[in-house]
């Protein structure tokens, strides 16, 4: 077998570590150019102090924006426009704070200002535009996530929508895996529970959807299996109580797994469709992918049933039942969790109607989809939605 294996150069884990942002951050540069991914982070002092931690370091740092929705073609256009009429220099790196939302902005933003053959990044997005490559690195990069969910922190990507044309896709190299990442999970102590739940739920189906992706490996899959562990016993302690420390502890820990899980081997159907759900139906991500899971791990179950068994084993040790059994296992605690964290069953209770479907099966062919343990028709993908709403 033959694999690569990337992560960020510096992972720094651990509660309270806020704190030391400035010394961590002086590795990368001489000027930090804050990219924010939630308002709540302005108002509740997180982003003064950001800026304050690095004075002290010796760190100038120019606040470039916020953004609250997830990132577009025009925001990530923008975005760099500002910054190069600021005046990019030698020392500067970006800062990402936020969800995967401010994060996927500010790595699409380092790699835009330093690779200037398009002002647009639509023709750098994989499967629309011109498919221009990345030829320069990006600028260095520090991630601070604060929402624990897409792992963003740690994958290759960066997620740009567009409304016209429909369509949600990825720019990725591999350069572009955040040099430096700063996981304090008590950031998320202000996510309200439904984002929590959410977000947390796209975690999990990540950790799900690598450990079985066609394209797995045996570096990701060990680390699903630790996630999974967190996330399960997690999820709901983070939900109901916010300032949970265990509870958020361990949800930051099972995404930054699911982001490195991820980058590596892929994902699955779940994922596959989930950006439609946010085209065409302005469906949350985490929210589309929670949804989409059940479904998912039912349609693979034919060719993955020892692979959920490994896992229902691996979590819950003390089950004494058989292959079969525990495969279901798996299914039914994924559809119990997401019943007792109220993520809806139905997609038709998020607005999704029959109109919508030939649609979203159309725009459900992107990169996640190929990862998918086996090839789901078109005519099947329309009955598994049909089945859903
Ligand atoms: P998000 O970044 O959009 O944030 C969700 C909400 O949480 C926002 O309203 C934000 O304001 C709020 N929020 C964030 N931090 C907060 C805090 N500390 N306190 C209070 N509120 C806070 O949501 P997300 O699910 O983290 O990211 C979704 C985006 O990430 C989508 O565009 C999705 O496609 C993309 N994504 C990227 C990758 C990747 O590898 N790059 C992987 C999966 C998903």
């Amino acid at each position: 077998m033959n694999y690569d294996f990337f992560s960020p150069s510096q992972i720094s884990f651990g509660w309270g570590r806020f704190e030391e942002l400035g010394p961590l951050a002086g590795s990368l540069g001489a000027r930090g150019l804050i990219i924010s991914g939630s308002r709540s982070l302005e108002s509740n002092g997180v982003i003064e102090k950001l800026k304050r931690l690095l004075t002290r370091s010796n760190i100038t740092s120019e606040f470039i924006t916020t953004i609250s929705h997830e990132p577009e073609v025009a925001d990530v256009d923008q975005t760099t426009n500002i910054l190069h009429h600021m005046g990019i220099r030698a020392g500067d790196f970006l800062i990402g704070i936020g969800g995967g939302s401010g994060i996927d902005l500010a790595k699409a933003c380092a790699a835009m200002v330093t690779n200037q053959e398009s002002d647009t990044v639509l023709d750098y997005l994989e499967g629309v535009g011109r498919g221009l490559k990345l030829t320069q690195p990006p600028l260095p990069m520090l991630a601070i996530p604060t929402t624990a969910g897409t792992g963003s922190e740690a994958t290759k990507n960066a997620v740009i929508s567009s409304h016209a044309p429909a369509f949600k896709k990825s720019l990725r190299a591999d350069q572009m895996i955040p040099n430096l990442v700063l996981c304090d999970p008590q950031l998320a102590c202000s996510v309200p529970p439904d984002i929590t739940a959410r977000t947390g739920m796209d975690a999990i189906t990540q950790l799900l959807e690598s450990y079985i992706s066609c394209r797995a490996q045996p570096i990701p899959q060990a680390l699903c299996l630790q996630g999974l562990k967190l996330a399960l016993s997690g999820i709901t302690e983070a939900v109901e109580d916010g300032t949970s420390r265990s509870g958020r502890e361990n949800m930051a820990q099972a995404a930054l797994l699911s982001g490195l899980a991820l980058a590596n081997s892929g994902l699955g159907m779940a994922h596959g469709v989930a950006p439609a759900l946010g085209i065409h139906c302005q469906i949350p991500h985490g929210l589309a992918c929670a949804i989409m899971l059940p479904a998912t791990l039912q349609a693979n179950i034919s060719v993955r049933q020892k692979e959920y068994a490994d896992i229902t084993h691996f979590i819950a040790p003390e089950l004494s039942i058989s292959e079969a059994e525990a495969a279901h296992w798996l299914i039914d605690k994924i559809q119990s969790l997401n019943d007792r964290i109220k993520i809806p069953r139905r997609l038709s209770e998020l607005g999704v109607n029959q109109s919508h479907i030939p649609d979203l099966v159309a725009s459900s062919r992107g990169n996640s989809m190929s990862g998918n343990p086996r090839e789901i028709s078109d005519t099947e993908l329309t009955q598994i939605l049909e089945d859903l709403l």
